[in-house]
């Protein structure tokens, strides 16, 4: 089997999420512009690292539909230029969006095939090391002392990022640098971030703002750095393998996960944890999948 970064999380987050989109194959169409933005701006980054940023920045309307997100791009891009010039931390070759293809099977006990895949943001060179380098973009704090940064600490997928790199590569891949952008938005400052009616004035008024500050000292591109220890690697990889070999022993395929009554498939907590999960009318009571609104199957 393959499990991948993002599986493996659902599964530890919701045994039940992870029957409900790996195994039964339902998605969730819930409309995220939040979302939007940030892959549209991790498109745009990979853009920046290996190409001419000013010709980049000349076609960000093709990345950015709407004229205003493609205006707070820009300004973005222009903060991490001004702050990062330089120490870009360019991608290795094929650096961006590192795929991740791990072959697990003889750490399984029962011996199945047992793949772990990812995609890593960025690998680069720390040092003449090999590094990670993990885009964020978020609408919380990223000053320095900010608590952003301790959810991030330590977060399994990343730790699973150094584990497979290092697996590939034979070398230990400690180094992690998180790379925050704060989205541009009126309660970080709203005489800067108020976007009018025209998004052209906008996009002067952003760039006229990028030599003042920012209300509050905000912070709008941040950077904060991590080392995965060897012990943090060995514990990502036995919860891992644990996960994948409790998946394939109880056999998800069966149909006793797609009883809404089986509480033992939850992870207390979960449901609320971001967004309320668009599951739950079918957790504890007999709706239907199909009957709700904004979930379709592959
Ligand atoms: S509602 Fe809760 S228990 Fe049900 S799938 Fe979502 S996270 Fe899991």
């Amino acid at each position: 089997m393959k499990l991948s970064v993002s599986s493996f999380n659902k599964y530890q987050g919701c045994k039940r999420l992870y029957y409900i989109e790996k195994v039964l194959g339902y998605r969730d169409l819930t409309p995220k512009p939040w979302l939007e933005f940030g892959s549209n701006f991790d498109a745009l980054m990979e853009l920046v690292d290996t190409r001419d940023a000013n010709e980049v920045l000349g076609s960000v309307n093709d990345i950015f539909k709407d004229p205003f997100q493609a205006a707070e791009a820009e300004y973005l891009v222009r903060k991490w230029q001004q702050k990062y010039s330089e120490d870009p931390q360019p991608p290795i070759e094929n650096g961006n969006q590192y795929e991740i293809n791990v072959d697990l099977s003889h750490h399984v006990e029962d011996r199945f095939e047992l793949i772990f895949t990812g995609y890593i943001d960025k690998v680069y060179e720390e040092d003449s090391e090999p590094a990670i380098n993990e885009r964020k973009t978020t609408k919380d704090p990223i000053n320095e002392t900010s608590v952003y940064w301790n959810r991030l600490l330590f977060d399994p997928q990343i730790v699973g990022y150094s584990f497979g790199l290092s697996s590939i590569l034979g070398v230990e891949v400690n180094n992690v640098t998180y790379e925050a952008f704060r989205k541009p938005q009126k309660a970080v400052d709203s005489v800067l971030f108020t976007r009018g009616t025209n998004p052209t004035a906008y996009r002067e008024k952003l760039l006229k703002g990028l030599y003042g500050p920012v209300k509050r000292s905000a912070e709008m591109v941040n950077r904060k750095k991590v080392f995965i220890t060897d012990e943090l690697r060995e514990q990502w990889l036995y919860e891992f393998v644990g996960a994948a070999e409790e998946i394939h022993a109880k056999n998800l395929l069966s149909k006793e996960m797609d009883q809404p009554e089986l509480e033992w498939t939850r992870n207390a907590g979960y449901c609320d944890k971001f967004l309320p999960c668009v599951y739950k009318p079918f957790c504890g009571c007999n709706s239907r999948l199909e009957d709700i609104q904004y979930i379709a199957k592959r």
